[in-house]
């Protein structure tokens, strides 16, 4: 049913080019608006976990993916100081426990896999457009940009992230909410901190009201790191916007001496508010629908964001191949919004986990988090990372 059909795409991201990418596969005719100039990504890691590589296998980009990806030996808990909490084997256990491999990317890394991926299956790449309107009319859609070109398909695609410019203007929803959590992130080159500080894990540090993520990117010779910290002062939900290492140092002063040595060596920090988003009514509108975080955007603490946007871009190609455009968006809607939804509250409770602020109860959550089996930690992961979606359609 796609066959010939024009699509056109809003947004260069993880969900937008893996979509892409997934619908020219089906033979649509597929055009994708990026309002930046080119695919140039801010650095960040992206911790790809075993559902989200099996929508790479399935969009065929996992042989090139696989080339750029570190895998994790393991995801350890911290408290504060150091002292390990809780060890989950990844590597090799991951793979064999959830049919997939637990991977983590350099951001530019994967939206390079991507952009190859479409373009190789002929998606247009168009840069330098930042949509402004879009309307539809007789079965066609129109958008606008701001520097005044317009494009009309059959299908239009909202891709455009948290701040999604489609969602408003097509589907709308209440708005978000201030978590009173804002992150730091930022990279540190490894040669610049004593050798073996950090293992081939996604380490967590957790404290009162704060913690820190860090693990290794491209063959260990950089540290990414995500830290999070409770306040009162708001925080905008942009990704790009810096902050003084300074003011992070401060933040987590007093966290282990690994923490200290890798924030000495940050040069460059950006900070963002964590928001709330209430689930939308609806993810479509006609021949307009969502995909990724303009869909169901979420707090970062289950690392499934990018993920989530992978699983779409699968589905809603399957969806609207076999039942047509409006139909197809809500077969999709359907499909994805009740796992999409768990996830995103799923997310928002661990922040709550990784925070508590009372010592004593802080102490014994750590504690009888060191008791339980290493099985059945994992096992609460099932849902999220077994989920294979080439098997629900
Ligand atoms: C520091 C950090 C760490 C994270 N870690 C993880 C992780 O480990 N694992 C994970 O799965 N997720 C993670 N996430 C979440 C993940 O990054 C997002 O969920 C994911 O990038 C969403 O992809 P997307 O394609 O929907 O949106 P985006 O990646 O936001 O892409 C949207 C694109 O649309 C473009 N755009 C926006 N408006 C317009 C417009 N009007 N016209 C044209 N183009 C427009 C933007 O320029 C952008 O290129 C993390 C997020 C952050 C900030």
């Amino acid at each position: 049913m796609l066959k010939g059909q024009e699509i056109s795409i809003v947004g260069a991201g993880i969900g937008g080019l893996a979509t892409a990418t997934a619908l020219a596969q089906k033979g649509a005719r597929v055009r994708v608006f990026e309002q930046a100039s080119g695919l140039g990504e801010v650095g960040a890691g992206l911790q790809i976990s075993p559902n989200g590589v099996a929508a790479l296998e399935a969009l065929g980009l996992r042989a090139a993916a696989a080339k750029l990806a570190n895998t994790p030996e393991a995801v350890v808990l911290r408290d504060y100081r150091g002292a390990e909490v809780v060890r989950l084997p990844m590597g090799a256990s991951a793979e064999a426990r959830y049919g997939q491999p637990y991977w983590q990317f350099h951001r530019a890394d994967l939206l390079a896999v991507l952009a190859e991926g479409a373009r190789d299956a002929g998606v247009e790449l168009v840069f330098g457009h930042r949509l402004a309107e879009v309307s539809q009319k007789e079965a066609r859609v129109f958008a606008r940009f701001g520097n005044d070109l317009t494009a009309e398909s059959d299908c239009l695609i909202g891709a455009d992230g948290v701040r999604s410019v489609v969602r408003g203007l097509a589907v709308q929803g209440r708005p978000a909410e201030f978590t009173g959590q804002v992150a730091w992130r930022g990279l540190v080159p490894s040669d610049r901190l004593p050798k073996g500080l950090f293992e081939n894990a996604a380490q967590v540090f957790m404290g009162k009201g704060r913690h820190l993520v860090a693990y290794p990117l491209r063959g260990g010779t950089l540290i990414n790191f995500v830290a999070v910290e409770e306040r009162v002062g708001w925080a905008d939900e942009g990704w790009s916007l810096p902050d003084s290492p300074e003011n992070l140092r401060a933040a987590f002063q007093g966290f282990a001496p690994p923490v200290q040595a890798l924030l000495a060596q940050v040069e460059e920090t950006f900070l963002w508010g964590l928001f709330n988003h209430p689930v939308l009514p609806n993810w479509s509108n006609g021949r307009i629908g969502l995909v990724g975080d303009a869909c169901h955007p979420m707090l970062p603490f289950l690392a499934q964001g990018a993920v989530m946007g992978l699983e779409d871009a699968y589905v809603l190609a399957q969806a609207l191949d076999t039942n047509g455009i409006e139909k197809g968006f809500q077969a999709y809607e359907t499909i994805r919004k009740p796992r999409a939804t768990r996830v995103q509250k799923g997310a928002a409770r661990n922040a709550w986990s990784y925070h508590l602020r009372n010592p004593l109860l802080r102490g014994a959550a750590h504690k009888m988090l060191g008791m339980v089996s290493q099985k059945a930690l994992l096992g609460q992961f099932d849902y999220l990372y077994a989920h294979d979606v080439t098997e629900q359609n």
